[in-house]
Parts: structure tokens; sequence; C-alpha cells
């Protein structure tokens, strides 16, 4: 369930890389996948495999066991913690919620102008201060209407909001 979930997803991307998606879903369900298996199931490189779960490892989003082969190397078998991709997914959504409502004050509170190039966006106080010509070109300050904006963050909220705790 909470696979299906961008955000989810893009914080697993964010603590494993692109692959780790990928491996995040492989694991999901399984009790436990060698990281041989892993590679051919997906068709991935076996240094790619290894080095997304030791990244996602330092998460602890993943746990191994090792178990000697019988050609005498070890086999390295691993399991997702769902668990732990609760609490993980929570802390970092309760901290953007947090972060973006923030944002959405300061959006309501404020003015705001835009490089006519479009170098840059800045609220009044530092437009003012820069007698409404941007800093970078000298081109004029022109003053846009953040409604959309506001309205985007706002939904981002509700999203993060409604996220489901559970797996
Ligand atoms: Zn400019």
């Amino acid at each position: 369930m909470l696979l299906t979930k961008v955000p989810v997803l893009d914080l697993i991307a964010d603590w494993g890389g692109i692959r780790a998606i990928e491996i995040v879903r492989c694991l999901d369900g399984s009790n436990e996948i060698a990281e041989t298996e892993l590679a051919t199931r997906l068709n991935m490189d076996m240094h790619v495999v290894r080095g997304t779960l030791q990244r996602l490892y330092e998460s602890r989003l993943v746990r191994y066991r090792k178990e000697r082969g019988q050609d005498g190397w070890w086999i390295y078998f691993w399991s997702l913690d769902p668990l732990r991709l609760v609490e993980l997914v929570d802390r970092d959504r309760l901290r953007t919620i947090s972060l973006l409502k923030r944002k959405l004050i300061f959006e309501r509170e404020n003015h705001f102008f835009r490089c006519t190039r479009g170098c840059i966006r800045e609220a009044f106080d530092l437009a003012f201060e820069h007698d409404f010509l941007c800093p970078r070109c000298g081109m004029p300050l022109v003053q846009v209407d953040n409604a959309f904006h506001v309205e985007e963050i706002h939904s981002y909220i509700n999203t993060l909001e409604s996220l489901p705790i559970s797996c």
C-alpha cells in the first residue's frame, strides 16, 4: 500500500538511488531474497544491487542474513523492514509538513515579484530593496500572482497528511 504512494517512492529513491524502488518493491512481500536472485529477477548488475542495498541498509530499511554457500563464498539474504519504512516515512512526512506549512504562511502573507526574463522570484521587501530591478540582469521585476503556487503547496500538504501510517 505504502509503496504505491509517490512521496514514499521519492523518499526511497532519496535513500537508495533510483534503482532502490524496484529493489524495495521486489523485497516487499517476500521473506528474504538472496542478492544474486534479486539481480537476476530485476535484470540488474550485481554491483548496482549490492550498492543500493548497502545504502538502504544505512537507513536500516533492509536487513540481511549471511550464509556460507557450497563454494565457500558468503551468500547475503536481504529482507525489507516494513515497520522501519513506516517510521522513516512518517518522520520525513511530519518534517516536510511543518516546512510546507511555514512556506504556505510566507506565500500567503507576501506579494511576489519576478524578473521579466525569469532569473528570480522574490518577496516584496527584497524586490523593494532592489528598486524592482533584477539583481542579476537589471530587467524590471513584475508582480506575480502566487495563487497557483499557494494551491500547489496546500494540495501537497493534504496529500502528505492523508498518507496511511501503516503498510
Ligand atoms: Zn533577471
